[in-house]
């Protein structure tokens, strides 16, 4: 009898360890931000890094900030999950950034996607900068110039002091990222100079990173559309696992005035074209947005944030789980 009662109760728990509840996936991605605004605020400007779990280094989305998107991080404890490596050579923050940090996705010249990694270049290690053919071209004619900054690449103006090897993608084409498990496909965006999208994938995980972009209404060159009919068409036998994009300024801001950037009113309206591509197998429901570049003001009496993460609940149905991102903060996908 006691033996039966035993039987029993193993194989109910047995059962209940094999069936976990429906929702829960295990996550694919971490997320650490380095700087949420899309300026002015110097310090916490574009930068995100990202990792597959199942590895403890990092590829750069934009670097607007990154020594002190770093320093903020470790403060907010943002590497806790992480083996950092032993090097008495460098301080902890150098170390993150020289040994686990492993390449720059870089997606388009602005100055606010990569001060950082310009400014810290002189004592960062030798890694790839992976960035469509323009943005490339950008970043030698305008600051790798020995001008603007000495040529830490290996292209352009000698001398080349051949740190960063550049590393022109080409659009809608899968690039593996060197010494990480990642692949990367790169989609052009509308901005008033080209910008990109970074489709990263591991294995059967997608997650998608927008660089600044306007609204294919306003832009009138379909980008974003491109990009969602790619995700679609991936999406079958591909799970999303979130995304982050811009939003710059609140509802209030005129077309006329976007230059090349969304509000939570565009991005709403995008969001639903990619939804309608989806259906009916596939919704949005319960993806995972991340908000990025919202202006910081100097302003008197103004918080774009609260007003930005307002309008963004207002106009949410179709279920879409918003986070504004938060420098030094960690999410995973
Ligand atoms: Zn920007
Ligand atoms: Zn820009």
């Amino acid at each position: 009898m006691k033996l039966l009662t035993l039987f029993i109760l193993v194989s109910l728990s047995c059962q209940i360890f094999a069936n976990p509840a429906p929702k829960y996936v295990k996550p694919a991605f971490e997320l650490i931000t380095l700087g949420d605004t899309g300026g002015i605020q110097d310090g916490n400007l574009s930068a995100f890094l990202l990792r597959s779990l199942s590895d403890s280094n990092y590829i750069a989305l934009d670097a607007g900030s990154l020594v002190n998107g770093i320093n903020v991080a470790l403060h907010k404890k943002a590497f806790a999950n992480i083996t950092i490596n032993n090097d008495p050579a460098w301080q902890t923050n150098g170390i993150i950034l020289r040994e686990h940090v492993k390449a720059y996705l870089i997606s388009h010249g602005h100055l606010d996607h990569v001060a950082g990694m310009l400014i810290s270049s002189p004592q960062d290690s030798k890694k790839p900068i992976y960035a469509l053919p323009s943005v490339n071209q950008t970043l030698l004619d305008t600051y790798f110039n020995w001008q603007a900054w000495a040529n830490f690449t290996n292209r352009g103006k000698p001398p080349q002091l051949n740190q960063y090897q550049l590393i022109d993608l080409k659009p809608k084409q899968a690039t593996p990222i060197k010494n990480t498990s990642l692949k990367v496909t790169a989609f052009s965006l509308s901005h008033p100079l080209e910008s990109t999208a970074f489709v990263i994938e591991k294995g059967q995980n997608m997650f998608v990173y927008f660089g600044d972009t306007g609204p294919d209404e306003v832009e009138k060159q379909g980008k974003l559309n491109a990009i969602w009919r790619y995700l679609a068409k991936q999406m079958p036998d591909k799970t999303l696992r979130g995304l982050i994009i811009e939003v710059s300024f609140d509802n209030q801001r005129p077309d006329n005035l976007l230059f090349g950037h969304l509000t939570p009113k565009w991005l709403m309206a995008e969001l639903k074209q990619f939804n309608i591509l989806l259906q009916p197998n596939i919704t949005l429901a319960g993806t995972k947005v991340v908000i990025s570049h919202i202006k910081y003001s100097l302003a008197s009496g103004q918080n774009p944030r609260h007003k930005i993460r307002q309008e963004l609940a207002q106009a949410n149905n179709l279920g879409i789980e918003f986070i504004l991102a938060k420098q030094g903060q960690v999410l995973t996908f």
